[in-house]
């Protein structure tokens, strides 16, 4: 009897022996339904075996095979198999982690249904030298149903009149339209003669590439197989342009492309500028803030070869794509790329070893490529492509201005000539952005009689003060309390917030300009569905003179009026205890000064800061990030951290604190036991080291060559996995972003 091993959604790193009867017909690849201990549970065929481990009368057989859509392809399998193998994933877990929700349950699923528009009866028999000439639309859909039914998106792609034309052809009742199931049809290539049409949809609104633009599409166009890109662009550069032409050359060749950008909140405005630029394109989307049904559908379409553009956030890497022929990874240096549960995987690091399985180009593209990537790019790993100007002329890089703060007295954190820019900027009718990553009105509460601060009580971090509903909130855990009308510690009344958050800075500046509309964007105020997207337009629609942000503003949007962007106390991250915490800075204030005079008008950024000559602030006004990326990584080489090291960390999480170190301990005397060329670090307190009442402490591990890392892991691994860990949480991450 045949054996199948199947992956099952269970955290042991092996796959699970099956039968198959005779009758059943079974694919690799194919969803299934096994007995698992009580119950059925869903799994994915991984391969077929010999023979099984397991005496014969103990291998069940597989209840039922899901043929409801086709199975994962091979080359799916091998990715998910990679996947595991690197971050030490349990191999099912993975396999079922990648899949669409909808695809992991036990019941097969249903897909709205499509429809499709076929010729009728009457349609075939149709002599078309009887239509009047000027009917050419309607000639031409006939002409294509002759050859296959289309979809509507198809039939769209034909002519801007289809639509209208199709309407007076079903009228008429030569086509008709017929529902199928089963999911999107099958090659939906542009039919012969109707390339033309589609280079010129393509490029309707389209400006001119720049010598540097059209250099870098040449270079990537030319690659034969795998090749790694790295687009540093600046700001306003025009990267963008860069993909749509990228985009169109691959699909005219066949191929489908895969866009992967950082943030779930730009996906609907890139996605209505893709389809723009590509408007008879199926394009699908995959990101989490889909309703399963559509992640389902969309995930299908692309399995399909029905979408030629998959524009997604990371988990979109896992999409089976056919005709894959591009990877493209927008603002690539972006920590959401990581995934920080689960499956811990760089959607970014992924995606790189998908073109090199797959033999296809793939672009990363940033105005500030994280070091890993500048440093394979100096090294030669990978390509440089350089754009060095602005797109738009006469549109140039905005002008940095920091202000020492340690000797200039602030008002509510703000400095006098910042407070002049605004109003400047306010006369002359244009916008002004205040960039601070801090929500809430400030992050701590303070006794001013006996110093108590408001901490909260299951967490190692303090309870935020947010005025507006009068809590004290911890960002951490979630808790939160009213806010207390006297010092718990000492009955004292005088409560004093210290430091300044979003929502004190907006009372600030109200107060001060009180004519002016100000916008608060940060994650309390876009909480309601629709809220950012209705800010965006107001923005957009110069309905806002001061806005106020976190990062989230400073991402990929472009505010034609914006020309002042202020920076409030960025200097927490140049003294952090995370490596990276200065790294990311300045990105963040590339990006965010970014948004200042995009279009015709100049820009201007202010820094406030203490440290005006950090080397940080240095580059940011001279606009060099290489320069900067210098320094970082000289810095790193002598300090022995990434990209000259990688890393694992273990981090264990306990309600009893002694749990978690003695897990750690137990963990590291293996590891030193192994007696392998790794660097063992000591146990440590992780940055947080209390959260929602649990201990949390950490071990880094550490090698220079990513090849021994693995080989260490790979024989510690079921180490960690023996070892008594009772209630405990532990969790290996590859290649951590966060400590
Ligand atoms: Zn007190
Ligand atoms: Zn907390």
């Amino acid at each position: 009897m045949p054996i199948v091993r199947v992956a099952l959604d269970v955290p042991l790193p092996t796959l699970f022996d099956y039968s198959v009867n005779a009758e059943t017909s079974l694919d690799v690849g194919q969803r299934v339904i096994v007995p698992f201990g009580r119950k059925q549970v869903l799994g994915v065929a991984m391969e077929w075996a010999e023979h099984s481990g397991l005496a014969l009368g103990r291998i069940k057989a597989v209840a039922q095979v899901l043929d409801d859509v086709p199975p994962l392809p091979q080359e799916m399998l091998t990715l998910l198999r990679f996947c595991s193998d690197y971050y030490h994933y349990p191999v099912g877990s993975t396999v079922l982690s990648a899949l669409p929700t909808r695809l992991r349950a036990v019941e097969p699923i249903t897909l709205k249904q499509s429809l499709a528009y076929t010729l009728s009866a009457a349609g075939k028999v149709l002599d078309m030298t009887t239509l009047p000439k000027r009917r050419v639309v309607q000639q031409r859909i006939l002409q294509a149903l002759r050859q296959a039914p289309m979809s509507g998106a198809q039939l769209r792609s034909l002519s801007p009149s289809a639509p209208a034309a199709l309407k007076l052809l079903l009228e008429a009742g030569w086509v008709e339209c017929v529902a199928r199931k089963g999911g999107p049809l099958l090659n939906p290539l542009p039919l012969a003669g109707e390339e033309a049409n589609v280079k010129s949809h393509c490029f309707n609104e389209a400006h001119a590439l720049t010598i540097e633009q059209q250099r870098a599409v040449d270079v990537v166009t030319q690659q034969t197989g795998y090749g790694c890109f790295l687009l540093h662009g600046i700001t306003g550069s025009g990267k963008t342009e860069i993909y749509v032409h990228l985009m169109h050359e691959m699909l005219q060749r066949g191929g489908q492309v895969l866009l992967l950008v950082p943030e779930i909140n730009l996906t609907p405005q890139l996605e209505n500028y893709f389809r723009s630029r590509f408007p008879d394109v199926e394009l699908a989307s995959l990101h989490s803030g889909l309703a399963d049904g559509e992640r389902a559908q969309n995930w299908l379409k692309a399995q399909s070869g029905e979408a030629r553009i998959v524009l997604g956030t990371r988990l979109a890497v896992f999409t089976p794509l056919p005709q894959l022929a591009l990877i493209l990874v927008d603002e690539e240096h972006d920590p959401s790329f990581k995934q920080q549960d689960g499956l811990r995987y760089s959607a970014r690091d992924v995606a790189i070893f998908r073109a090199s399985q797959r033999g296809v180009p793939i672009v990363l593209g940033s105005a500030t490529p994280s070091l890993e990537s500048w440093y394979n790019a100096q090294s030669g790993r990978y390509r440089l492509l350089k754009l060095t100007q602005r797109a738009v002329q006469p549109a140039t890089l905005p002008t940095v201005r920091c202000m020492d703060i340690s000797n200039l007295p602030l008002q509510e954190g703000l400095s006098e000539p910042l407070l002049a820019a605004i109003a400047a900027r306010l006369q002359r009718k244009e916008q002004s952005l205040i960039f601070i990553n801090r929500r809430g009105y400030a992050p701590v509460l303070m006794c001013t009689a006996c110093g108590w601060l408001s901490e909260c009580k299951h967490c190692a971090g303090k309870l935020v003060l947010h005025l507006n509903d009068r809590t004290l909130r911890c960002h951490h855990c979630g808790f939160q309390q009213r806010v207390p009308h006297a010092c718990p510690t000492c009955g004292d009344a005088d409560l004093k917030p210290v430091g300044i958050g979003t929502q004190r800075l907006e009372e600030t500046l109200q107060s001060r300009f009180p004519e002016a509309r100000i916008l608060r964007v940060d994650r309390d105020s876009t909480r309601n569905k629709g809220a950012w997207n209705a800010m965006r337009k107001k923005i957009h629609d110069g309905e806002a003179d001061i806005l106020i942000g976190t990062q989230m503003l400073a991402k990929g949007h472009d505010f034609p009026n914006l020309t002042l962007v202020g920076v409030i106390s960025p200097d927490g991250a140049l003294y952090s205890a995370d490596f990276r915490a200065s790294e990311k800075l300045f990105a963040q204030l590339t990006q965010v000064g970014g948004r200042a005079g995009r279009a015709d008008k100049a820009g201007e950024v202010i820094v406030q800061t203490a440290f005006p000559n950090h080397p940080l602030f240095q580059a940011l006004r001279a606009h060099d990030y290489e320069i900067w990326a210098q320094t970082l990584l000289a810095e790193r080489q002598m300090a022995g951290f990434p990209p000259f090291v990688y890393q694992a960390l273990l981090s264990a999480e306990g309600k009893q604190e002694s749990d978690a170190y003695n897990f750690l301990k137990q963990a590291r005397s293996a590891a030193q036991g192994l007696q392998m060329p790794v660097e063992v670090y000591g146990v440590v307190p992780a940055a947080m080291p209390r959260r929602a009442n649990h201990h949390r402490a950490q071990l880094l591990v550490q090698s220079n060559k990513r090849k021994t890392l693995q080989e260490f892991l790979r024989a510690w691994k079921p180490i960690l996995d023996a070892l008594p860990a009772g209630k405990l949480r532990w969790v290996l991450d590859v290649d951590p972003m966060e400590f």
